[in-house]
């Protein structure tokens, strides 16, 4: 039987950061953020002057341009096209309203991207499958206590205290999917 492999989209597939970063730019010229390379948890809001402002910023104000216009992280269009031919892949992905849900579907048939399934839910460990790949360290911590896929963490400088499975790139998450197929 086919492995069953959940992707996130947000930082593993759609570089959302870059894009936030140059659209927040264009609109608040003057405002300092904080270099992503700081960042080390997941709170948006304390990054961007705004501060929790920056929510309704990407989420209502400037959705379309935010998550249409992002590009792809490099290595995740390789990835999801191997991946596909060896597993059952399913993007699993927290989007909060019903517009960035249409904008994501979009982006992904934009960006020619395959995969199986899409569900979008803040319930990730509820996924049942044998890995899960997400950039997000409370996500990780849902979905190794329920136990229903194995978290692998995309490393990045806000899930540093993640003490699981990490992958660097996208190949080394297909060729950790690779080793246990039969
Ligand atoms: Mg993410």
């Amino acid at each position: 039987m086919k492995l069953r492999v959940g992707v996130d989209l947000d930082c593993v597939l759609r570089d959302f950061k870059k894009s936030l970063f140059n659209v927040y730019k264009q609109k608040y010229p003057t405002h300092q953020i904080v270099p992503s390379e700081q960042w080390t948890n997941y709170w948006l809001g304390g990054y961007f002057p705004i501060g929790e402002e920056v929510y309704k910023f990407f989420r209502e104000d400037a959705a379309e341009e935010i998550f249409l216009n992002a590009n792809l992280i490099q290595g995740a269009y390789h990835m999801m096209l191997q991946l596909n031919k060896i597993a059952h892949v399913t993007i699993v992905s927290f989007q909060p309203n019903e517009k960035i849900k249409e904008l994501s579907i979009r982006w992904l048939e934009n960006k020619g991207i395959q995969f199986h399934d899409i569900l979008f839910t803040i319930d990730k460990e509820y996924y049942v499958g044998d890995f899960f790949l997400d950039d997000c360290e409370e996500h990780l911590n849902f979905i190794e206590t329920a136990g229903n896929s194995t978290p692998i963490c995309w490393n990045d400088t806000w899930n540093q205290n993640w003490k699981g499975i990490r992958v660097n790139n996208h190949q080394e998450f297909l060729n950790l999917v690779k080793s246990k197929c039969g």
